[in-house]
């Protein structure tokens, strides 16, 4: 039996298909969301409203003080916390507005996300959970994250967060070289780090989870390495370590990264190479696209007894969950659709406060949308797909259904990146590292003819 956790470095299948693709944190991708009417959302809505499981909430807190130069996130650079204040009112009116829909189902998992969401103060901090805890049902035992800038969080507003129920926290490393820190104008030392490490592993969180990216300025693979060591030294449960995609036309602070600073592509697949090597070495098992974990964290559980799930914040074991997302570009996934809020934020505010329709855009998934949804998630998550499942639920004959998809894995299977049979598709421990090439056979959006130039190069 295959082992699910292995994973095979091949430089030679690394080069040949280190193309553009998607991520899949969503299928079809964000790149596909158009205009979506007010009554396709009040329609989504209403469905929620008749569910009654468990929901996932998540909240875009945009401001963040200093601006990172590689970064692509929806952010809003300001020092002025009074900001938050205006923005905290708009996020009151729309958790006002989607509560009817969702107040009888639990909250079994929250998120904040940004942005910095450790920008807003303590009173602000604690206003919002109030907010959400108004408007939505809590469930005491649930899990609840936010992403940490050790920049701008105290040990104060750590223990607060711990008191107020959250339980998971996910800090922003990305590289602990100095040279690297300066170029791209995030400086925070190891010791800051270690001191909110400290305090985190004494409040008890059940969870820390550390972001990396490879491929900043200045960075080569000894230097990654030294890096990897202390991260390793500090023993976070997770590891989020992402590709570096330059590209400054479409993201405007990366337009101040000195392009001839950037470590060179064979340079960055060494890192790579490493970093899986030193992870693995350290005991933290590939979960899949970017992410390591712990042999004892949820993640690593998940992955081995088939219930990972991937959405928009990556791996997560709650993923399948309706997902009603609040604030400036949040997006929200419900029943079957996305629906993305306005992404600039006067825009945001001022629609929601005059009570005017604020979902920018987003995608209502056809039936067939689902099925090879299902299937990208099954690829990405299990790494296995039985034909007979999607015959049985969806009434189709999967080889027809899929012709195209699995003429890719007959030339896949040749390179082993998957086992095919008559009647499953089972991802091989080489095909774990190019999850995104697998799945892009099935993406009826990438087929012959369309472009995949708006993604980042897989490695
Ligand atoms: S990387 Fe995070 S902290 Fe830095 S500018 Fe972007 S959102 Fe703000």
């Amino acid at each position: 039996m295959t082992d699910i956790t292995a994973v095979r470095w091949d430089d030679e299948l690394i080069e040949k298909y280190n193309i553009n693709g998607p991520r899949y944190t969503s299928y079809p991708t964000a790149v596909q969301f158009e205009a979506l009417s007010e009554e396709t959302v009040t329609g989504v809505m209403t469905q929620a409203q008749a569910e009654t499981g468990p929901m996932s909430l998540y909240v875009h807190l945009p401001f963040c003080e200093h601006i990172c130069f590689y970064c692509a996130c929806m952010k809003v650079g300001t020092k002025d916390k009074s900001k938050a204040d205006v923005y905290l009112d708009a996020i009151e009116l729309e958790a006002a507005k989607r509560s009817p829909f969702f107040k009888h189902r639990q909250v079994d998992q929250l998120h904040f996300g940004g942005g910095t969401p450790t920008f807003l103060t303590d009173v602000q901090m604690s206003r919002l959970l109030t907010i959400l805890k108004t408007h939505f049902t809590w469930n005491a035992s649930g899990e609840y994250s936010i992403e940490i800038d050790p920049r701008t969080t105290s040990n104060e507003m750590l223990t607060f967060l711990r008191d107020n129920g959250f339980n998971r926290i996910s800090l922003g490393i990305q590289d602990f070289n100095e040279e690297t820190q300066k170029s791209v104008n995030r400086l925070q030392s190891l010791e800051m780090v270690t001191d909110l490490m400290n305090h985190a592993r004494a409040l008890e969180f059940d969870s820390i989870s550390f972001d990396l990216i490879y491929g900043l300025p200045h960075q080569n693979e000894a230097r990654f390495l030294e890096t990897l060591d202390k991260v390793i030294a500090l023993s976070p449960d997770r590891l989020s370590v992402y590709n570096y995609a330059h590209l400054p036309e479409r993201f405007k602070p990366q337009r101040r990264i000195v392009t001839d600073t950037l470590p060179a592509l064979d340079e960055k697949i060494r890192m790579l190479k490493s970093t899986i090597e030193t992870l693995q070495n350290a005991g933290y098992v590939y979960i899949g696209m970017d992410h390591f974990a712990k042999p004892t964290d949820g993640l690593t559980k998940a992955l081995q007894d088939g219930s990972l799930q991937r959405n928009f914040q990556g791996y997560s074991t709650h993923g399948d969950l309706d997902m009603l997302a609040l604030g400036v570009s949040s997006i929200s996934h419900i029943q079957g659709a996305f629906m993305q809020n306005d992404a600039v934020l006067s825009q945001y505010e001022e629609k929601v406060m005059n009570d005017q329709f604020f979902t920018a855009r987003g995608f209502h998934l056809s039936q067939d949308d689902k099925i090879r949804q299902k299937l990208i998630r099954e690829l990405s998550c299990a790494g296995e797909v039985l034909f007979s499942d999607y015959e049985k639920e969806y009434g189709i004959n999967f080889a027809d259904y899929f012709a195209y998809g699995l003429e890719q894995m007959r030339l896949q299977e040749q390179d082993e990146l998957v086992e095919l049979t008559d009647n499953s598709i089972k991802v091989l421990p080489q095909g774990r590292l190019l999850l995104r090439i697998i799945c892009m056979a099935f993406d009826a959006y990438l087929e012959p003819g369309k472009t995949t130039q708006k993604f980042s190069k897989i490695i």
